[in-house]
């Protein structure tokens, strides 16, 4: 989502509602607070109008094709669901006290949404902590409480095992959900598979790939979330299709790659066909040329929201393509597609994917100050790069990594 909730760890800085760039036009300069927002998420549901839903394998639950986040400002969220967006990534994060209107909004016809709780490990990050069982029980417990959901539709193994092997020998995630299942309190079982190949961190560490792709037939879990973009890699795709046969759900996430920060490059845009944006053709891309069964888009405002959203689920156009010609040019030089194909490689234990993933936190999603604080926590920065040149050459998009480092520590250090 997160993903793509573009806020990951960083959830807990919600952001203010009334911090969103909407449009307003002037005849509302005079309204309430309360009228100009109403009138202005009228406005983006009047020109998004109804998305597109798809029916997902096994449970046969119909859900927006492109997802919603907790993360969006509330009007955003509102917009969401008058446009039929019913599907509700981290809703873990809402709060009672602090996100009232959205709850009251969700309550009104709670079956009519699906919201999912995000567990982590405990005791250490996504590469030290523990799969515990009664720890991760407590946590749904405790959000439950938080938000007055009721129950979670979606329990999600956040950044999923590190392992084949841990996922056949490690049961704790599953018993906490089997338990909070009797109790009626989740409904069905998902993660969200990270790439552990090369991570120094976790040694044996394999690839999202590798780990669905064993995990799948054992329909234990419904679906998985992993980052899936434009000009993805073979074996992502060929995950995708086999998901497919098998009837395992699938979540593109992170998959707006870059597209922000190329909206801010001047002559990037100019060379895009008139009145096609990024997001838009994405979006259209997306829903409509993948065999993906749910997107995340990163986004925040209405402006925003009004820009993705409107190509949710419509075909995609000669000039769309074009667009994302251009993009995928754009990433594949200065992207990082986080498939740690280079992490093995590198003798200085450089967390290359770590840090271009917080690159991304910092150019595409404007969280600097969190991006830079992630950083900071690193026991290797990009600094600890001696510029042995080992890791070229296995970069699938031929990446100069050392530069590329050396950009993000000037943005992350
Ligand atoms: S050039 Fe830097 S990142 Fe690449 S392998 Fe050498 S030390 Fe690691
Ligand atoms: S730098 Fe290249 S090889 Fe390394 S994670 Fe990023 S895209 Fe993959």
């Amino acid at each position: 989502m997160s993903n793509e909730c573009y806020l990951g760890r960083r959830d807990f800085l919600m952001k203010t509602v009334g911090a969103v760039g909407t449009s307003v036009g002037a005849s509302q300069l005079m309204a309430r607070p309360d009228e100009t927002n109403e009138r202005a998420i009228e406005e983006a549901v009047e020109k998004v109008g109804k998305i597109a839903r798809h029916k997902w394998p096994v449970s046969g639950r119909k859900i927006s094709v492109l997802l919603g986040c907790a993360d969006w400002p509330d009007e955003v969220i509102l917009a969401g669901m008058r446009c039929g967006v019913n599907y509700w990534h981290k809703a873990q994060y809402w709060d009672k006290e602090k996100r009232p209107k959205v709850l009251a909004a969700i309550l009104k016809n709670r079956e009519a949404h699906y919201c999912q709780v995000v567990v982590d490990r405990v005791r250490g990050n996504h590469e030290t902590g523990a799969i515990d069982e009664e720890e991760h029980y407590q946590h749904v417990k405790e959000r439950l409480e938080a938000t007055g959901l009721r129950y979670f539709d979606d329990m999600i193994f956040h950044f999923g095992y590190h392992t084949v092997e841990e996922y056949k020998t490690n049961r704790a995630f599953i018993r906490a959900f089997e338990r909070l299942k009797k109790e009626k309190v989740v409904r069905r079982l998902a993660l969200s598979q990270h790439n552990y190949n090369g991570n120094a961190k976790v040694p044996g560490g394999q690839s999202a790939a590798e780990i669905l792709t064993a995990l799948m037939p054992d329909g234990l879990y419904e679906h998985a979330q992993f980052f899936y973009s434009y000009g993805d890699s073979e074996a992502i795709n060929t995950l995708v299709d086999q998901a497919k046969r098998k009837g395992f759900g699938t979540i593109g996430m992170k998959t707006s790659r870059g597209a922000s920060r190329m909206k801010q490059d001047e002559e990037f845009m100019k060379r895009l066909p008139a009145g096609i944006s990024p997001h838009h053709a994405l979006a259209r891309w997306l829903t409509t040329e993948t065999k993906l069964d749910g997107a995340v888009i990163a986004l925040r405002g209405l402006d925003q929201f009004v820009d993705t959203y409107s190509g949710a689920g419509k075909p995609i156009r000669a000039s769309d393509k074009a667009v994302l010609d251009h993009l995928r040019i754009f990433a594949n030089r200065e992207v990082c597609s986080l498939c740690n194909e280079c992490q093995p490689h590198c003798p200085q234990n450089v967390p290359i994917g770590e840090i271009l993933r917080y690159e991304r936190y910092a150019l595409d999603y404007g969280e600097v100050d969190t991006a830079q604080a992630l950083y900071a926590h690193l026991d290797r920065r990009a600094t600890d790069c001696n510029n042995c040149g080992q890791c070229l050459g296995h970069c699938p998009q031929g990446m100069r990594i050392p530069e590329k480092l050396s950009r993000a520590h000037g943005v992350l250090g």
